[in-house]
């Protein structure tokens, strides 16, 4: 049996006051969101914390509404599940409504939380291991030892983002509110990643996510999906996940576009040039079929897998552009993608 290390929770009931206590006990305090990922990691020995900060009292972190200038705004406390099952977030931003339903399994969803996915550490399979299996291989990089087992003679970690909900947001332009010390900020969540699996935001330990903001957008028709390659359809991190963003002009040909990817390297990817491979073709035309197939080429030609995650790497690249296809299509269709 893997036990917790020895530590204190703090219950705080307001943001300040959990500010308060993240000022006051600096590097020997984590934040708890939901705790789905970071207690295994803590069984694991990859985060040691003296004190848990937990967050799940802080009632003004909670809920779904929609905000100032038609903004939907999300409590970065919002469970998985309200989030999956949010009727606004369904009709408003449908591929982040669906990364949220393929999160784990039901139970995870239950306790974890949009917040605790979007600040998910990054994910590897020589680091999310016991204490045992890393110190019989040397440890690595990113905890207690010096060398890659990912990129040989690699001096940069590159675990890789595994955050279902990330790519979904990053396709939807969102914005994410902090607060610290020093007063609140809002910043794009594409601003907020670096390429270094140990710590991949550019970010202050001192910084807490409040709330995930989805613009309202113009488009008279926005459709939106998310796919997921994993091991397991009931549960596990993803081998591959993307997201698509369609937004039709009123003649229903597409007006602009995006495509996002997780699970390849520390920091998400965003396919290029998507937008100009799609634009001017209506979903269900001959036009549409060939842009999704230059957007999936594409997209293999850029997203390369590497050995960090499970599942064989070239797989993974052969199932690239398959996913790009079908979460392109069911973008399209306002469907979603389905198992793999
Ligand atoms: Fe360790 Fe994996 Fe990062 Fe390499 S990529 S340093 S093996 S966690």
């Amino acid at each position: 049996m893997l036990r917790l290390p020895a530590h204190e929770i703090l219950q705080p009931a307001t943001v300040d006051e959990a500010l308060a206590l993240l000022a006051e006990h600096g590097e020997r305090a984590m934040l708890i969101a939901g705790g789905t990922d970071l207690l295994p990691n803590m069984k694991h020995r990859l985060f040691e914390p003296d004190y848990l900060i937990a967050l799940a009292g802080v009632a003004e972190l909670r809920g779904v509404r929609e905000g100032a200038g038609g903004d939907l705004e999300i409590g970065a406390m919002t469970t998985l599940t309200e989030v999956a099952e949010s009727p606004l977030v369904r009709e408003r931003a449908p591929a982040l409504a669906q990364a949220a339903g393929l999160v784990s399994g039901p139970q995870l969803r239950n306790m974890g939380t949009l917040g605790g996915n979007v600040m998910l550490d990054t994910r590897c399979q020589w680091y999310n291991q016991t204490h045992f299996w890393r110190q019989a291989l040397g440890y690595c990089l990113k905890k207690d030892g010096t060398k890659c087992h990912v990129v040989e003679g690699g001096q940069k970690c590159v675990a890789a983002a595994s955050n279902d909900t990330l790519p979904a947001l990053m396709t939807l332009d969102a914005a994410l509110d902090f607060r610290s010390p020093r007063g609140a900020e809002s910043r794009a969540v594409d601003a907020i990643w670096k390429p270094d699996g140990i710590w991949n935001k550019k970010l202050g330990r001192d910084e807490l996510l409040t709330a995930i903001r989805v613009p309202a957008r113009e488009s008279h028709a926005h459709r939106g999906a998310y796919g997921k390659l994993r091991d397991r359809g009931s549960i596990d991190f993803p081998l591959l996940g993307m997201a698509a963003r369609l937004d039709l002009d009123p003649s229903g040909a597409v007006a602009d576009a995006d495509l996002c990817v997780v699970a390849l390297q520390a920091r998400p990817v965003r396919v290029r040039k998507v937008a100009a491979m799609l634009a001017g073709a209506a979903p269900s035309t001959p036009a549409f079929d060939q842009a999704v197939e230059a957007v999936a080429a594409a997209a293999a030609k850029q997203c390369k897998p590497l050995a960090n995650i499970p599942g064989d790497a070239e797989y993974r690249h052969l199932m690239v552009p398959v996913l790009a296809r079908r979460t392109l299509r069911a973008a399209a269709e306002g469907a979603t993608v389905g198992v793999l």
